[in-house]
């Protein structure tokens, strides 16, 4: 069946390839974006499509719109992005929040959250199962996401149960690949970008701290297969590959994989910065047959073959956004 679709952060990394996913599906897509973290030109290719439109809007402010289901996913991701303006990441989570959840309860529509493994904090359980409650630090540097999004998940619970809205819930671990933008200082893009122009590679502390990557494919993959899933599916399920490995590891591989000669440098670990992170998909393997299918090795190949075609002097640092 054909649906009307709002994906909201639709221009971003993981936004844009959803939506050339549904469109392909033949669905009415409708992309809405502030550009805050992205550029027009990862939907540029579907601009011509009578099944897709592009709103510049924020999340923070109220729109009226008619749809049948919406992917909540308008939020900065990467540290550097979240830490640039804290007290507006923060509304977009909450006020983004209210606004969907607002949309779903008049539209009758089905609304899923993109959360995150940063709920489980630093985590002192490993793997990170959905029913660990999460070490986060409320008022340190990474809170205004980590919190921000525990509040929208919060939000989100409560107008299931106080107004049996339709929601889906899924949390992200590290995910990558093309269209990761080459400046938002996440390990992936920065190592790859590194490697690439010959600079050091910057380790932050001494880059034994582990994290678990997802292709993107597989990831978004994941996320469709949750919002199509029976109606009971409303707990919060883990999306991410549980294959873990050290970022010194992942430096190595990359330098490996671009035939790089850059060098390995160390530099401060950041505040509260996560010392493992792994998820258990047993939920998501129960619950959606779903399991990620591209290894580290292979998703690095298209990223850095991506990263290798893209003109860097195209994209910026985030803009003040107030
Ligand atoms: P991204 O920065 O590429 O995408 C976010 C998009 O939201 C951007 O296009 C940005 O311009 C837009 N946006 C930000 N604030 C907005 C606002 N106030 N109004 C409208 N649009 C706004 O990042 P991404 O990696 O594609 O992340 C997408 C979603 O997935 C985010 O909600 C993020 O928290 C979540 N997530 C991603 C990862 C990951 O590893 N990529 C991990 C966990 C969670
Ligand atoms: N990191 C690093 N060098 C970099 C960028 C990040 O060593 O140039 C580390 C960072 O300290 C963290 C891990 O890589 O331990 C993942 O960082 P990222 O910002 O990608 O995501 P997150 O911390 O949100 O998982």
């Amino acid at each position: 069946m054909i649906k009307r679709i709002l994906v909201t952060g639709g221009a971003g990394f993981l936004g844009s390839h959803l939506c050339e996913r549904l469109v392909a599906e033949k669905h009415d897509v409708i992309c809405l974006d502030n550009f805050f973290t992205s550029q027009k030109s990862n939907v540029s290719h579907l601009l011509d499509e009578p099944n897709f439109e592009l709103l510049r809007h924020d999340v923070t402010h109220p729109i009226w719109l008619e749809v049948d289901e919406i992917y909540n996913f308008a939020c900065p991701a990467a540290p550097g992005h979240y830490q640039f303006n804290p007290i507006k990441t923060m509304k977009t989570s909450v006020l983004g929040a209210i606004n969907v959840l607002g949309m779903a309860k008049r539209c009758r529509a089905k609304v899923l959250q993109a959360s995150t493994s940063e709920v489980y904090g630093d985590p002192e359980v490993h793997p990170q199962r959905e029913d660990y409650r999460g070490s986060v630090n409320p008022i340190g540097p990474r809170a205004c996401y980590d919190e921000g999004k525990r509040a929208a998940e919060t939000l989100f619970m409560d107008y299931h149960r106080s107004n049996s809205v339709n929601i889906r819930i899924v949390r992200i671990f590290n995910t990558y690949g093309p269209r990761m933008h080459p400046y938002d200082g996440r390990v992936v893009s920065n190592f790859i970008r590194q490697a690439l122009a010959g600079e050091p590679i910057t380790i932050y502390g001494d880059g034994s701290q582990t994290r678990s990557f997802c292709y993107r494919d597989d990831l978004v993959e994941g996320i469709m297969r949750l919002m199509n899933a029976p109606n009971d599916a409303i707990q919060p399920v883990n999306i991410g590959n549980p294959h873990e490995f050290t970022i010194r590891q992942l430096a190595e591989l990359v330098i490996e994989q671009t035939g790089s000669n850059s060098e390995l440098v160390s530099r401060p670990l950041p505040q509260d910065d996560p010392t493992q992170r792994r998820p258990d998909i047993t939920r998501a393997r129960d619950l959606l047959a779903w399991e990620p299918k591209i290894e580290l090795r292979e998703g690095l190949e298209k990223t850095i073959d991506y990263f290798r075609s893209i003109d860097l002097s195209a994209y910026r640092p985030p803009t003040p956004n107030y």
